[in-house]
């Protein structure tokens, strides 16, 4: 299974993780982000997932969470631009249909994980369950649960189910990487007020996310929860600063290239047969005569 990459915004595996402490800006505590240039990063990635496709033995799987306005969308647009659109799929989660609450709260977005040698990006996910759930349990209610539900124990229980599930698509070559765009209280008010302020943005705008903001509180113990109880070194968190975009961007970028280097991507071998077979196909197309 592949390891983690070092960075700052690694979430520990030892549940020491303290949102309160978790950096909404750049963290300069003497590392130094020489920031990687857009196209560079862009040129890195296009490469290697050329490779990754034509290897077919490693899926990778992005996971974006955030509240409102911290830039899910933007960043996976950036991130993935050049990016062959043939080898990856972005699929968001949102309230889940009547169809859905008839399965497992595992089961949608199980059905929608990437094959090998593509990369899968979920803006939201199964993580979901047990942060918009947990803020507003009487969410459970709409889910056909079995029997009383113990809201003493269903997040861990959840919290379980996720970690069991991503050890065992990390056994089997799906490379997990998981961000929490974390941007600040007031940042999330700055935003929704620029989107009021411009006609271009007010689409953007959406009143219950200033409802869903009362529970600010909420949220953060819920993503707390969360980042530690399913951060390990085969599925990691990344608390990534979200209140510059470019900066957040180019992080998410960095850590996603240098986990493709780290796999050992490479293009198949070909076997002693496939050879003579080339040999005897070259053989063949340079015995015909051209047509004129
Ligand atoms: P954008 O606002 O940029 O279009 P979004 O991801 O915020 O993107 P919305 O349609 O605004 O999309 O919101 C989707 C809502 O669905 C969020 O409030 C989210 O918490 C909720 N949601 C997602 N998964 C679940 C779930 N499993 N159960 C209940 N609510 C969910
Ligand atoms: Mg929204």
């Amino acid at each position: 299974m592949f390891e983690a990459p070092a960075s700052p915004y690694l979430v520990p595996f030892d549940g020491s993780f303290r949102i309160a402490d978790a950096s909404t800006t750049a963290v300069t505590d003497g590392h130094h982000h020489q920031g990687t240039h857009r196209k560079t990063a862009t040129d890195h990635l296009r490469q290697l997932q050329r490779v990754l496709a034509a290897g077919d033995r490693h899926a990778v799987l992005l996971v974006f969470q955030a509240m409102d306005a911290a830039g899910k969308d933007s960043t996976i647009r950036a991130v993935m631009r050049g990016v062959d659109p043939s080898g990856c799929q972005v699929y968001s989660f949102k309230k889940p249909s009547s169809k859905d609450l008839d399965h497992d709260f595992l089961w949608r977005t199980t059905r929608c994980l990437p094959e090998r040698g593509r990369i899968g990006i979920f803006n939201r996910s199964h993580y979901e369950e047990v942060l918009v759930v947990r803020v507003h349990p009487q969410i459970l209610a709409s889910q056909k649960l079995p029997g009383e539900v113990n809201l003493e124990t269903i997040w861990d229980e959840r919290l379980k189910s996720i970690r069991e599930q991503e050890e065992h698509l990390a056994r089997n070559g799906t490379v997990i990487l998981k961000f929490f765009l974390n941007v600040s209280r007031d940042e999330q008010k700055r935003r929704f007020l620029a989107r009021l302020d411009d006609p271009n943005k007010m689409w953007k705008f959406e009143p219950r996310d200033v409802v869903e903001r009362r529970h600010w509180d909420d949220y953060m113990h819920a993503y707390e929860e969360a980042l530690n109880a399913t951060s390990r070194p085969w599925a990691p968190w990344y608390s990534i600063p979200a209140d510059n975009k470019r900066y957040m961007r180019a992080r998410v970028a960095e850590v996603l290239i240098a986990t493709l280097r780290s796999i050992g991507l490479r293009y198949p071998e070909p076997s002693a047969e496939d050879l003579e077979e080339f040999a005897e196909a070259r053989r063949e197309l340079e015995g015909q005569e051209s047509a004129q």
